[in-house]
């Protein structure tokens, strides 16, 4: 399986991080290693000082697809819940100025806490969705499907035309303002519409 993940889907968080608003979707993808289920602690590493929290709404990919129009997106997806995508911002930034891709900062092992999947129902595909995070019982992200610049339906067709979904695959669909680092100690939770499906502790 793969994690394909979306960057600046929020205009408010591309605003905090000083980026253009996207034209076109901003993808990139982490491998398998990076996935940190069942609430498995997330040991820091040491290459970087500045790991970010990021909570996002993740999809989950029921069946394979290829070149998917946006009316049947929603028909590939089986099941929804958030995830981090953990993100050294330190070593980004160095990326970003030598205009290199951005694996090193996003990729690595553990960077994509993921939270107990719930069917994906009509309520998900019509309404709002509401997601946040906690740090140590604090609030520090909040976000609302409906502030997504790219919908599930575009985020699903665009991809599908570079890359074929597969059964199992992961899309992280881009997180809202509150980004800041985490340290060893924190406990981060996860809510999706009000319901808890995440919780861990940086070690
Ligand atoms: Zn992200």
């Amino acid at each position: 399986m793969k994690i394909l993940c979306i960057g600046r889907n929020y205009a408010e968080h591309a605003k905090e991080l000083n980026n253009p608003l996207p034209k076109e979707p901003v993808f990139f993808m982490k491998p398998d290693t990076a996935l940190l289920k069942d609430g498995a602690p997330f040991y820091h590493p040491d290459f970087s000082s500045d790991i970010h929290h990021e909570i996002e709404i993740v999809l989950r990919v029921g069946k394979a697809g290829k070149h998917i129009s946006p009316e049947h997106a929603l028909k590939y997806i089986d099941g929804i819940t958030v995830g981090v995508d953990f993100t050294a911002r330190d070593l980004q930034q160095q990326c970003k100025e030598k205009g290199l891709p951005w694996e090193k900062a996003k990729a690595f092992d553990g960077s994509a806490p993921i939270g107990t999947f719930i069917p994906f129902t009509e309520k998900h595909a019509q309404g709002e969705i509401n997601f946040s995070l906690s740090v140590n019982e604090e609030v520090r992200q909040q976000g609302s499907s409906n502030d997504m610049i790219f919908n599930f339906q575009s985020i699903i067709a665009y991809l599908s035309q570079f890359v074929t979904l597969k059964t199992g695959d992961l899309i992280y669909t881009g997180t809202p303002s509150g980004v800041s680092a985490v340290k060893i100690g924190d406990r981060l939770k996860g809510f999706l519409n009000g319901e808890q499906l995440l919780s861990f502790e940086v070690k």
